[in-house]
Formats: C-alpha cells, structure tokens, sequence
C-alpha cells in the first residue's frame, strides 16, 4: 500500500488534475495585463475595505486590459446569508463595479474560469487534494477535538509554539495501511499539508505594496481539507487563483503572516506564485486612539450606508483613490475633468500603514464631485435617492422641469458652481425654500418697520424682465432711497454715517423671499420663482 492507494480511498471518483490543467488554458491577454479578483464571502455586507480592494483590483485590471473576477468565498457555511451573493453584486454595481467575470446573480455566472462560487469547486479541490496525498505532500489527520487540545495544552505548558507541526503532527507518519482501515472504519479526518518546511530558515516574500518581506518558513502541517471535505481558505485560494490565472491577488493585510504558508502550497504544486497586493486596514479615530473600522460599531464600515445618505459613488471613489494612492490628489487637481479610470495607480505609491477614514474630507471630496454634475445629473441622482429614501422629496421633485431650473441655479453657467451639497440628504434643506413660502423671517438687526420699508419700494421697482445689472442697480436704488450706503466701500470707509448698507438692503429681499439670510445667487432665484411667485412672497410681510 501506497500513497496512490490512500489517495483512492479518500478520493476515489476524482478527475486527474491534468483535466483541470488542460482546462483552464493560459488567458490569452495582451502582455503585463492583470487578472485580479474580488473574493468576499457571501455574507451579503459589503465593507468599506472591501470596497478599497474593489477599487485596486478594478483599476489594475483597467489599466493593463486584464480581468477583474467577482469570487464568491462560500466555503464557511456559517457565515452565509440569504441571496448574499445578490447583494453583494447589487451593493458593488452601485459603485459601477461590474466585473469582467464571476458572479452575475445570485446563481448565475459569466466566464470560462469557473464555477466561480467555492461551494461548488469541491471537486475541483479535491482533486488537487488527491494530487498532494499521491505525492506525499498532504496526508489524512485524525486527530479529535480532544487531541489537539491536548497537545495545545502540552506545548503552552513547555512554552512552545501552538501548532501541528514537527513532532507534534501526531499523524504525520501514521503507516499508509493504517490510515485506510482508519478511513474504512468510518473515523472523522480533515486533510494536512506535509510541510518540508523549517522554522529555523527564512523566506522572502515580495509584496507589491511593502517590498520585499522576510519571513520564517511554514512548517504548520496545516489544514487544507476539513472534516466535511470543503477547503480552507488558503487552498482554495491557491487552486482558485492557480486555475483562474490570477496574477496578482490583492487582499487585506490580515493575510500577510499566512503568505508562507501560501508560498509552500503554490511550490508543492509547482505552480507559479502570484504577485501579492496586501492592503493596509481602514482605520478609525476614537479618543485619540487608531483602530480597525469595524462592522459592527461603525455605521460607514458598510457601503451600503454611503447609498442611504445619498454620498455619491463617485466620491466615495475618488476619497478612497485619495486613501489609496497620494498622487491622486495633485492629478486631480492637474486634471479637473477627467474620468477616476484615467489616474494611473501604482501599488509602489501607496502607503503601508492604515489610513484613517476621515468623513469630513469625504464630504469635502463629495462637494466637489457633485460641483461637477449638470442639473440633469443631479436631478436624477436626487430623485433616483429620494425614491428610496425621502417621499416627501420624490413628491417634491414631481415637475421635473422646474427642478431643473432649481439644481441649475448657479451651477451649469456658472463660472464657480456652487460647493454647497455633500450628499443628497442635505437636498431638502437646501433647495425646500423653493417649494415653500417662508414660515418666519429673521431680519436681524434691522427692525422690522424698516424692512417692510425696503419690501414697498422694492416692489414699486421690481420688473421679471431685467437683467442682473438692472436688477442689481435697483436694489441699490431702494438702498439709496432709505438712506442707506450704495456700495459697500462706501459704508466702510464711514461707517457710523448710515444705518447699513446695500448688502442689508437686499439681505432684507433674500430673508423676505427665502426666510434665509444666505442662498446662492438671489437673482437666478427669483427667475426661477418667477414673477408672480416672487411679488407674492414679498407681498406677504407687508
Ligand atoms: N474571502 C477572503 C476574505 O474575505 C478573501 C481574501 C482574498 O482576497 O484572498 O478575506
């Protein structure tokens, strides 16, 4: 008895790994094109560093004419969730992340590279499984739950590492024959590497965003195979992104300490070892201190939030592309208006250490995305959110036309669009004065006598059909006529000489038609209110 026979009594009905081998062909891409894949399990939640991966893996595969592949990683039964794969494509494909392969739908797949989901590979990973016995390179493990605590409890108490691993992987050396009558009397087994490797040797590892890092080798005779025959994580990563012809696999930072285990896997297959892109943590402030940010007490940790407050996609890419390379910054601001698609990302470029998630700065990066947006875009966006999520909006934004003429307001023909929306939240707020007449009025300093004094001899001038000149020139009319300074300047230099001056006057029309004392430019909102509705919001503090 053999290797060969252990590996058919495990296996018994497994293809050659040569058919998969054959298979799966080298991807025939131009030269330097990335393959990179996206591999969340199906939990249905989408997370901010997810997203941030997404980002790298869909840029890479962009800028070079590679593939980016959608993996589902669903080998954890307990982490599944109800149509979690359908919301994770459905979370992604707000953010125009479509990829090039993979999972399309909850079941549904495109590409020859699958299946692309890991529940239904286990064939496939028992194949390569059998291909590790036959070679020696991987055997049976029969150790209870009982056992392994027991020889954790040994090792802890003699001050050594945890682990099955030399002397301590108990069945290692378990004579072949043994170890099929074992398997025929029905015991319970996971399948281990064989590791030839040694604690005492070193290997470097390159890793495209830290360089070069040194490691010990693995000697854990680790588990690939578990008792109810699905992989762990590290083989299927490694017969997953051997057979799908990843070329480099960028992946959270948690992973670094497991990539000479990685390493050992691709050698005893004598497969090829992809680059590795393991990206730092988002990280997030509190008193003072720097920690993961985390699903369960940070609301933005899901990028589903950023959908529910109405963030644009768009900024949330452009901020992690600021997190993610710090050239980015200077190339946007080189280059205003191109497309995210167009910045050339370099791993080398990007820092090691996690960055802090910073919210403010994405709703400064928001603003100026939005700043871009035509009254068109933003109506759509607004109106596509509101659905969702504001009723009394959606009902609001019903005549689209004069909508149109509300977002436009300094915006398209304006030389300084305004910066003023963040996110589609603040919506309502912003434009709702253009639905509803002022409840009260705030004047200020100036006594209310006085500003219906400046509402009466304002309306005797006010005529829809002047143009801004005009328009402006009669408000310093009104001013001068009250006693007030026309021009700024001249109520600076003389300051106790009046009572205020023009700004005041026409603070007292903004607050009389809007209830606010700060909007954007009061003349494009009185043409969009149009005449009567302008003469009857003035009317009514008389
Ligand atoms: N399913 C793994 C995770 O979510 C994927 C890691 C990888 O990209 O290889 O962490």
């Amino acid at each position: 008895m053999d290797y060969k026979d252990l590996a058919n009594v495990i296996y018994p009905d497994v293809k050659p790994i040569e058919y998969y081998e054959e298979k799966y062909r080298v991807r025939e891409l131009p030269q330097g094109a990335e393959v990179t894949r996206f591999a969340p399990s199906p939990t249905g939640f989408v997370h901010i560093g997810g997203l941030y991966q997404c980002i790298i893996d869909r840029a890479l595969a962009k800028q070079t004419g590679g593939v980016f592949i959608l993996r589902i990683e669903d080998t954890d039964q307990k982490r599944k969730i109800e149509n979690g794969v359908e919301q994770i494509i459905n979370a992604l494909a707000k953010f125009d992340f479509i990829p090039d392969e993979g999972m399309i739908s909850e079941k549904e797949e495109k590409g020859e590279y699958g299946p692309y989901k890991q529940s239904e590979r286990k064939d496939i990973y028992h194949s390569y499984a059998k291909y590790l016995i036959e070679q020696g390179k991987a055997y049976p493990c029969f150790a209870t739950p009982e056992e392994i605590e027991e020889i954790r409890k040994k090792q802890e108490a003699a001050g050594l590492r945890t682990g099955f691993y030399g002397v301590w992987a108990k069945y290692r050396n378990l004579p072949v024959d043994e170890a099929i009558n074992r398997i025929k009397n029905g015991e319970s087994f996971v399948i281990r590497l064989r590791s030839n490797g040694r604690e005492d040797r070193k290997i470097k590892v390159k890793d495209s965003v830290r360089g070069h890092i040194e490691f010990p080798e693995n000697d854990q005779d680790a588990v690939l195979i578990k008792a109810d025959g699905l992989p762990v994580y590290h083989f299927a990563h490694v017969v997953d992104d051997h057979l799908m012809k990843t070329t480099i696999v960028v992946r959270g930072e948690e992973w670094i300490s497991s990539t000479p285990l990685h390493v050992e896997l691709f050698n005893a297959f004598g497969f090829k070892v992809p680059k590795y892109a393991q990206v730092p943590n988002i990280l997030k402030e509190e008193d003072g201190k720097k920690r993961k940010i985390s699903k369960r007490k940070d609301p933005e940790a899901a990028v589903d939030y950023y959908h529910e407050e109405g963030i644009p996609s768009d900024a949330v890419c452009e901020y992690l592309m600021n997190i993610i390379n710090s050239s980015f910054e200077g190339w946007r601001r080189a280059n205003p208006d191109k497309d995210i698609s167009e910045f050339k990302l370099e791993l080398s470029k990007m820092g090691v250490s996690g960055a802090v998630f910073d919210m403010v700065k994405l709703l400064d990066v928001s603003k100026n995305v939005i700043a871009k947006y035509s009254a068109k875009e933003v109506y759509d966006f607004v109106n596509a959110w509101a659905k969702e999520y504001d009723k009394e909006l959606f009902e609001m934004l019903k005549d689209e036309e004069y909508a149109l003429k509300v977002f436009g307001i300094e915006r398209e023909n304006s030389k300084k669009p305004r910066k003023d929306l963040a996110k589609w939240s603040d919506v309502k707020n912003s434009i709702i004065y253009m639905y509803e007449r002022p409840k009260e009025y705030d004047f200020d300093k100036i006594p209310l006598t006085d500003a219906k004094k400046v509402i009466e001899e304002y309306l005797n001038i006010y005529d829809y059909n002047d143009d801004k000149q005009v328009w402006f020139n009669k408000i310093k009319d009104v001013a001068e006529k009250l006693g007030y300074a026309r021009e700024v300047k001249e109520y600076k230099q003389n300051p106790e000489k009046w009572p205020g001056h023009v700004g005041d006057i026409s603070t007292v029309i903004r607050v009389a038609l809007t209830g606010r004392r700060n909007t954007p430019d009061m003349y494009e909102i009185m043409q969009v209110l149009g005449k009567e509705e302008v003469e009857n919001r003035l009317r009514k503090i008389m």
